[in-house]
């Protein structure tokens, strides 16, 4: 969601450097893009483009003049909340003079009466967006100052709007007459600044990735920070007023790798590197070949004392608290529990020490998750991170954590992020169950049965064919069921939920055992189920389920671990032994996703209106 690019100084092609950011953001999603670029000549231009960065490059090749050169810029896609996706309403956003622009990321709450204010005092605005009020009373502000001559004019001007400004934010700042300044600040939005130590030239990203091959230093600001990039080259950062140092780490390279290879699209190469990625998971966390965990990699919990789990998160990775909370209390005999993130603190609150708050997040930027967190720990509880974004906010504010390793993840519908999800929550109830001394031959079968997750998902990959053959034909139809019992509950949502996010076609997840209290009725032919059947003991009663569905002219596809007789479609995943069924059904479910949505010409990797880091509430 909504990507910040930013570049001082000195270099003749900032407009491409700018460019090339945007297209490593693209990922995260939005609906619009837009440069300003200025030079040591006062010179000044704004470019915007609706829809795609690809777009905007020709807009920049066709508008700019062939002897320009800029030495520094803002950049920015927007994922709009306030205004539509419009020109005007697309950033940079400028002050009414036409020198001040601005980039912001986030939703500034009080929008509205900053706005009235500034309009009774003549301000006329052309657009409708929280992001150009701001731009209007930084610009206001920052003129005052530079009639006085003061040096810190942009730097005053910005710390004298900020206190007025509620909600989420990070801003990166320039003005046409301060050539090589930038001002870029963060409060609850994430903001990372980059330097190229060999050149001292500044980059401000909204994630490293976007930094690699560009800066060769990075630090991840904290809320509150505010860094001053000066036209020598130098730079300060403040927090509350104050000169703070913040540290820097390397840029890894790995983060350069984000390129298709022979695939069509990154979804589908994301979905095939999930065999790797579960080794990976388990690298140095589990020793397979005496079945036991690594005690060393759950260091921090050992000593701590709880008796609940409470998983917070959104969509995707819900899910995956949710397979988690399963396994607590499957394997750990623990009370665990899963709670939506954007509503956590929309009924009354206790915050208990005895509970472990375990928030699960791709980005780990999600802001719906961030707010409960921060209050969460205001409150003195225990926190834990399962991220995959490392440096990112809520990987730093939990107390304790296991980072996923699934690796960038460019596909904006998540994949292999949330495989490595379920991996991760499983091994943390894993941990429980030993240290509780609960079931030991339970939890070694549970490990051996992860030792075999590589093969089994490959195998599921392997019928990558057969499965499009069954989504051609889902895809013809308009609304769908994904139906489950028991601990199949996540996977399935999670299955519907990427049916929908890609094919746009409506997909819901039900439980079995409740079509027949009223949902039955939209059965038909024209609306399929896809129903989950492990080799477990409801085996028999969903088989069941499969005739009431198909009495009422209901296709039904199987996914199951042995061979249902009476289904329309069966796609047996025999060598998914126990715990790794619920990956490789997961994996199928992505795959049935992904062809569908490729038979129905969707955007596969930035499908409409969806974000990768949803970085506003
Ligand atoms: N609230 C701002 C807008 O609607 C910024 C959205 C974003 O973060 O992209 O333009």
């Amino acid at each position: 969601m909504c990507g910040i690019f930013a570049y001082s100084w000195r270099r003749k092609d900032a407009d491409s450097i700018l460019l090339h950011g945007l297209e490593r953001l693209e990922y995260r999603g939005y609906d619009s893009a837009g440069i300003t670029v200025g030079n040591d000549a006062h010179v000044v231009e704004t470019f915007k483009a609706v829809g795609k960065v690809s777009a905007l490059v020709k807009e920049v090749s066709k508008k700019r003049p062939s002897d320009a050169f800029y030495q520094f810029g803002i950049a920015h896609t927007r994922w709009a909340t306030h205004g539509g996706v419009t020109v005007e309403n697309t950033h940079p956003h400028s002050d009414v003079e036409n020198r001040l622009f601005l980039v912001h990321n986030g939703i500034v709450e009080n929008h509205s009466d900053l706005a009235e204010r500034l309009s009774s005092a003549g301000v006329s605005f052309y657009g409708q967006t929280d992001s150009e009020v701001v731009a209007k009373l930084i610009g206001k502000e920052t003129a005052a100052r530079l009639r006085t001559g003061s040096p810190d004019s942009l730097l005053e001007g910005v710390e004298a709007v900020l206190p007025r400004l509620e909600g989420a934010y990070a801003l990166v700042i320039m003005h046409a007459d301060l050539p090589g300044e930038l001002i870029g600040v963060k409060y609850g939005s994430p903001l990372v600044f980059g330097r190229d130590t060999k050149t001292g030239d500044s980059f401000f990203a909204s994630d490293v990735q976007a930094l690699a091959g560009y800066a060769d230093q990075v630090t991840f600001l904290d809320d509150g920070d505010l860094v001053r990039i000066k036209p020598d080259g130098t730079y300060e950062i403040r927090s509350e007023g104050f000169l703070v140092s913040r540290p820097f780490e390397r840029v890894e390279t790995e983060h350069l790798k984000t390129e298709k290879g022979n695939f069509e699209h990154f979804m589908l190469k994301e979905i095939f590197e999930q065999p790797k990625i579960m080794k990976a998971v388990f690298q140095g966390r589990v020793d397979f070949e005496h079945l036991a965990l690594n005690a060393a990699a759950f260091q921090d919990l050992r000593d701590i004392d709880i008796e609940r789990v409470k998983f917070i998160a959104c969509w995707t990775s819900y899910h995956a608290g949710w397979a988690g909370a399963y396994a607590f209390r499957e394997y750990a005999g623990m009370s665990a529990t899963v709670e939506i993130a954007s509503e956590f603190l929309n009924s009354p609150v206790r915050v208990d020490p005895k509970i472990l708050y375990v928030f699960v997040s791709q980005s780990g930027e999600t802001a719906d998750a961030i707010e409960p967190l921060k209050f969460i720990k205001e409150h003195g509880g225990k926190t834990f991170g399962i991220v995959n974004v490392v440096g990112s906010s809520i990987s730093r504010l939990t107390d304790f954590g296991l980072f996923t390793r699934a690796g960038t993840e460019v596909g904006v519908a998540s994949t292999k992020a949330f495989t490595a999800q379920l991996a991760v929550v499983t091994l943390l109830a894993l941990f429980y169950a030993i240290k509780r001394g609960e079931d030991f031959r339970k939890y070694r079968s549970a490990l051996n049965d992860l030792a075999k997750l590589p093969e089994v998902l490959q195998s599921v990959l392997s019928s990558s064919g057969e499965i499009a053959e069954v989504a051609k034909e889902l895809a013809k139809r308009p609304h769908l069921f994904f139906l489950w019992r028991g601990s199949m509950l996540p996977i399935a949502a999670e299955a519907a939920l990427k049916f929908k996010e890609i094919t746009y076609l409506h997909a819901q997840s039900m439980p079995l055992g409740e079509l027949k209290h009223g949902t039955l009725a939209l059965i038909e032919e024209s609306c399929p189920s896809v129903v989950f059947l492990p080799d477990d003991a409801l085996f028999a009663q969903n088989q069941s389920s499969i005739s009431e569905i198909q009495a009422r002219w209901g296709k039904v596809l199987a996914i199951s671990a042995k061979p249902v007789q009476n289904a329309d479609w069966n796609l047996v995943l025999p060598s998914a032994p126990g715990l790794t069924f619920a990956f490789a059904a997961t994996v199928a479910g992505q795959l049935l996703a992904y062809h569908a949505a490729l038979e129905l010409g969707r955007e596969i990797d930035r499908p409409r209106n969806l974000a990768k880091s949803v970085t506003v509430k």
